[in-house]
């Protein structure tokens, strides 16, 4: 029996989620964040049309057992769910290793869940003094920084990554953030840029490509810079 959770989705089978794993993705719905550019707006608010039952979640997995490697819980912000543990316990005790997509909302719920989890996506909004700005939320920034040291202290494999949007930060800026990663020990690093075609922000949506806002030339500048800063570093356009 998989606890209650909120699900706002569910992909059946992916490759890209958990690095080198068949895993597939629950959606947790509802995030206490209200990043402007996030793609997923429907996925923030807590209350929603359940996707698909907590039983047929569980009949899936029973059905997947020997065929997937790994359940990633994502968001939505899945720390929010008061069930995750629990559910984590549940997927586990059915053969599957567990992987968390987190911005790190709550770091306490964080360091809970941190005992149970195999691998962690971790995503770094900005640097402290300017994530409050991008998630619309007072001490957000403080929360994001303060949950990467719990995961970086806890030993749990896991890949950072910062969603890149040319309006609300530079290439200067970019390349201070990974600065900062790096002496903080952030060994795994990815960029991504926006999705903009559907963003919280309406002023943020952008139908052509925002990467062409900053040269090709100082982005791959960027990139060559950055690289040598971790042990794995991928740019994502
Ligand atoms: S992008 Fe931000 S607002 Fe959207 S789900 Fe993720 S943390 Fe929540």
């Amino acid at each position: 029996m998989i606890s209650d959770l909120r699900i706002g989705g569910l992909t059946p089978l992916t490759t890209i989620d958990y690095p080198e794993h068949l895993s597939c993705v629950i959606y947790c719905q509802g995030c206490a964040w209200q990043c402007r550019y996030c793609h997923n707006p429907e996925m923030i608010p807590v209350k929603a049309e359940q996707a698909i039952s907590n039983s047929e979640l569980e009949q899936f997995l029973l059905k997947r057992q020997g065929l997937l490697d790994a359940v990633v819980f994502s968001g939505g912000e899945p720390l929010l769910q008061k069930n995750l543990v629990a559910a984590i316990q549940n997927v586990k005790s059915m053969g599957f290793k567990v992987g968390l997509h987190t911005g790190g909302s709550s770091t306490s719920r964080l360091e809970q869940v941190l005992k149970y989890v195999d691998w962690v996506g971790f995503d770094v909004k900005d640097l402290p003094q300017y994530a409050d700005a991008l998630i619309q939320v007072k001490g957000a920034g403080h929360a994001n920084w303060g949950s990467l040291k719990a995961l970086l202290k806890s030993g749990v494999n896991y890949q950072c990554r910062t969603t890149v949007h040319w309006d609300l930060i530079s290439p200067g800026r970019v390349l201070q953030l990974a600065q900062q990663l790096s002496q903080a020990g952030v060994t795994h690093y990815n960029l991504q840029i926006a999705r903009t075609g559907n963003t919280l922000d309406p002023a943020l949506i952008d139908d052509s490509s925002t990467y062409s806002m900053v040269p090709k030339g100082v982005r791959l500048k960027l990139c060559e810079e950055i690289k040598p800063m971790f042990e794995q570093f991928q740019w994502i356009e």
